[in-house]
């Protein structure tokens, strides 16, 4: 095997990011050493490569970053024994302590003392990554590499809409970015009798029509709260799940639930927020619910199982290009014209 790899890396504090050619890392012990097949760019990149004031809190460069891919395992560490070489695998971006009370009581995605591949240790944008046989999830050839690589995503999707029973029921998915995207369609495929795709950009609202989506809703032509009332006999929704981070979306989307309904949040905020506490939850009797990452592994046995069978996602993949590309990919990002962009290292 050859000893140096490229990988795209944030190199110093600041914007960009850069493909140098570094040694291909050793596994450890308890380690495996994947090449990367697939891989996807994520809202946390584009964090990354901006440089923006969440990065810049917490990012040391140099890290190569990227933490959603698909490959096959090509070396296994001396103590590795579940998992072999040819394994075709993804990750689980989160490494967690395993000692902390949320560790120990399975609710390890919500780990104390946790780590991520790709933002504080190196990621997978790059020929081979080297991961942590505990982060390992093994994936059914039937699922190709593309697909595959956007399992981490499509499990915050949903953990956010699977759970609670939607059957029958309304849901609105606030912000249309990849996870909101696939939320529209594990909603339809979950049984929603109605979902509503709300985005102020066209673009993405059509990809929503596409996965599933029954009403779309631009709140810069359209009153929000009126379309979802006019459409739901003045009940409102059962099911928010708000992506978005933008505050105003999180208000009117507050508003538009139904009593007893539930708000799944996972958009981050720029800023503090302040809510109508009484009128807009507590006296309706709203459950308010933070979205963090995946059930390790609770979720990725349901998104696979569903990418397997029901789920179709193929349609939020816009763009496919190669690593060398990441200026172009970024760019587009940045212009919000994309659903979501597929890297390929080799
Ligand atoms: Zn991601
Ligand atoms: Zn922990």
């Amino acid at each position: 095997m050859k000893r140096k790899m490229k990988a795209l890396i944030k190199e110093k504090a600041g914007p960009g990011a850069a493909i140098i050619h570094m040694d291909i890392p050793e596994p450890g012990p308890h380690d495996v050493l994947i090449k990367v097949l697939a891989a996807s760019i994520c809202g946390t990149d584009l964090h990354i490569y901006n440089w923006d004031k969440w990065a810049a809190s917490r990012i040391k460069p140099p890290v190569v970053i990227g933490h959603e891919m698909s490959g096959n395992i090509v070396k296994v560490g001396s103590g590795v024994k579940t998992w072999h070489e040819g394994d075709y695998v993804s990750l689980e971006c989160h490494k967690t302590c395993g000692q902390c009370y949320q560790c120990r009581t399975g609710q390890a995605h919500i780990c104390r003392d946790y780590s991520i591949l790709g933002v504080d240790i190196d990621g997978c944008f790059a020929e081979y990554v080297r991961v942590p046989e505990t982060n390992l999830w093994k994936n059914d050839r039937i699922i190709p590499p593309e697909i595959a690589c956007l399992q981490d995503p499509v499990g915050n999707a949903v953990m956010a809409v699977a759970s609670v029973d939607i059957t029958g029921k309304t849901v609105m998915i606030a912000g249309c970015g990849s996870i909101g995207l696939f939320a529209v369609g594990v909603a339809r495929v979950l049984g929603a009798s109605k979902v509503y795709a709300v985005d102020i950009n066209d673009y993405r609202l059509k990809i929503a029509q596409k996965m599933g989506s029954t009403s779309s809703i631009n709140p810069l032509r359209q009153n929000l709260l009126e379309e979802v009332m006019l459409g739901t006999r003045g009940e409102g929704v059962d099911l928010v799940v708000e992506v978005s981070g933008n505050e105003q979306c999180l208000l009117d989307a507050l508003k538009t639930l139904k009593h007893g309904g539930r708000i799944a949040l996972l958009g981050i905020p720029q800023e503090k927020i302040y809510l109508d506490l009484a009128n807009d939850v507590i006296f309706k009797g709203i459950i308010l619910a933070g979205i963090t990452g995946r059930e390790i592994f609770s979720t990725w046995y349901k998104t696979s199982a569903l990418l397997k069978s029901v789920l179709d996602i193929s349609q939020v993949i816009t763009h496919r290009m190669r690593l060398e590309q990441y200026e172009e990919a970024f760019r587009i990002m940045q212009l919000g014209e994309c659903g979501k962009i597929i890297l390929y290292p080799d």
